[in-house]
């Protein structure tokens, strides 16, 4: 009960504090570079001051980690030339070449794990151990991908014909994609869509979230080193509206992988569909989530807690799986609320850099006043259950959010996905179950759902009725692991096909049925 599975700041687990040692040493020697990050497109890009952007790290505000210098119209614009001119040649190299640079690309993002990591902690706020998974999963993709692709792409398919007659079913690439990704994991997903489309024999447009574009911007270099080619995938780092507005309406463009908000996948769908003359675009979107979990009266309070104190706060609330919504069957949520309260008193709440930290900053100051708001609200309302308290010591010059506990009365209650260290409690009867599972299932979101029960046939009921993507029964609700947890949504949540699994660059491919009368 002491945060998600970290050290507490009374310096037990030196265990842990030394497994991470070696790892922590590495990172300090990248602590104090001050980047310059910039678009990697098929051609060089000259310095401008007007378009350079200053980056400072979410935990303190007074610490540089450098500058991005954005892309313009003119330059998505021609990097989309390129793109387009290298399609047909990508296409045509080997699946086993394209595979093997996405395992070189694996190998030197492990060989420079420590580098990756001071970034993600840097740019993004991220915690040691929310790095580890954060790299590990980006390697898990290159890898896995590669393997998916060479199955996939490498023999056409032989399918039944009459006597004389041969069928053959192929793969090829679509053509342009563009990859838009969010902050939140800026390498893992970041890599995750860029490989999958380039494996598949796509040229890509790479356009990284703001917040995060200088580790995207070392993650493309060491791309690049792997053998990836310079047409084929660019980075365009840059304001998403500006950008997205080129890689949305040119026609040229084939398909756009998207993670980030429901709203903004809603713009990105009508801006394809508004364009004229261009071929039905693939969408691929993985979305936002308002992810609720049941608990009986047949659940351990200990363990419940456990899970739910990982899932909701852990990388300070900001994963799309992350628990927002916690259901608890009147006979048990006292017990629960009382050990919640507990638990959240001892979390610590500060510099992600620190072993002894359980969570860490929000992304930035936008994120930090619409958490507020939304708090202050319910605090107005009187319905704060519970709340970790903020030292200023360590939170006076960055961007936190204390976690929270709010009872409320039912998911509907929530206008949008309160994405940081924010936890809805929701109590209920045993006879209104349904109407529970109804309003989860209503709220049209449909990501991630807990389930705490020691009776079987009751979580499996209610896995089998709930409509989401992915199911947790007795465990915490994220950190889908790649190709053992496929991941993604339904509904507002997202389009499919699951991110690490096996029908995920199927998306991405044409299939060609060849058939010749021998
Ligand atoms: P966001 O929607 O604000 O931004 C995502 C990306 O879209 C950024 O790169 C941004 O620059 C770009 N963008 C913004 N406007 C655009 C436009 N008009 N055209 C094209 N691109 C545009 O999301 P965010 O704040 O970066 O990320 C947080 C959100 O992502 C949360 O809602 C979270 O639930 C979701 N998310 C979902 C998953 C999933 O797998 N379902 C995973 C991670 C995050």
């Amino acid at each position: 009960l002491y945060g998600p599975g970290r050290p507490n700041s009374k310096g037990a687990n030196l265990n842990i504090r030394s497994q991470y040692q070696p790892l922590m040493d590495a990172m300090a020697t990248h602590m104090d570079t001050v980047y310059e990050a910039r678009p990697l497109l098929a051609f060089d890009v000259a310095s401008d001051p007007a378009q350079t952007h200053e980056v400072t790290a979410p935990y303190d505000r007074r610490q540089r980690v450098g500058t991005v210098l954005w892309t313009t119209k003119t330059q998505a614009e021609q990097a989309l030339d390129a793109a387009w001119a290298a399609f047909p040649r990508w296409e045509a190299t080997p699946v086993g070449e394209r595979a093997d640079i996405l395992r070189r690309f694996a190998d030197l993002m492990e060989a420079n794990m420590a580098e990756l990591m001071a970034l993600c902690s840097r740019e993004g706020g991220k915690l040691l151990t929310d790095g580890v998974d954060e790299i590990r999963e980006a390697v898990d993709f290159c890898r896995y991908y590669a393997v998916r692709a060479e199955e996939l792409f490498a023999e056409p398919t032989r399918l039944p014909g009459p006597t004389g007659e041969s069928n053959e079913l192929m793969m090829g690439g679509k053509g342009v994609f563009a990859a838009i990704s969010p902050w939140n994991f800026p390498v893992a997903i970041f890599c995750g869509q860029m490989v999958a489309t380039a494996v598949a024999g796509n040229t890509v447009l790479a356009k990284p979230a703001e917040q995060t574009s200088i580790v995207a911007h070392r993650v493309v270099e060491l791309l690049r080193e792997a053998g990836m080619p310079r047409d084929v995938v660019q980075l365009l780092p840059g304001d998403g509206p500006t950008v997205g507005s080129v890689l949305t309406s040119d026609p040229r463009v084939t398909g756009v992988v998207f993670t980030g908000g429901t709203d903004t996948a809603q713009v990105i769908n009508r801006a394809l569909a508004n364009r004229e003359n261009a071929a039905l675009p693939t969408l691929v979107a993985e979305t936002g989530g308002m992810n609720a979990m049941i608990v009986d009266s047949t659940a351990l309070p200990e363990q419940v807690v456990a899970d739910v104190i990982h899932s909701a706060f852990q990388s300070a609330g900001q994963r799309c799986s992350a628990l927002r919504v916690l259901y608890l069957q009147d006979d048990v949520a006292d017990r629960v609320i009382q050990i919640l309260e507990g638990a959240m008193a001892e979390l610590h709440v500060g510099d992600p850099r620190d072993l002894g930290t359980d969570v860490g900053p929000v992304i930035d100051e936008d994120a930090r006043r619409g958490l507020q708001a939304h708090i202050d609200r319910l605090k107005g309302e009187g319905r704060l259950l519970a709340e970790t308290r903020l030292d200023p010591a360590h939170t006076a010059e960055g961007t936190f959010i204390a976690p929270s506990a709010f009872q409320i009365d039912g998911i509907d209650a929530l206008e949008r996905e309160q994405f940081g260290p924010v936890l809805h409690i929701v109590r209920y009867k045993a006879q209104d179950l349904d109407r529970v599972i109804e309003s989860i299932n209503g709220r049209g979101y449909g990501l991630t759902f807990g389930v705490h029960s020691r009776n079987e046939s009751f979580a499996e009921e209610i896995a089998q009725k709930i409509r989401v993507g992915n199911v947790y029964v007795n465990r915490n609700i994220i950190g889908a692991v790649v190709g053992v947890q496929p991941f993604g949504g339904q509904g507002f949540s997202g389009t499919g096909p699951k991110a690490g699994g096996p029908h995920y660059l199927l998306r991405f491919a044409t299939e060609k049925t060849v058939t010749i009368n021998t």
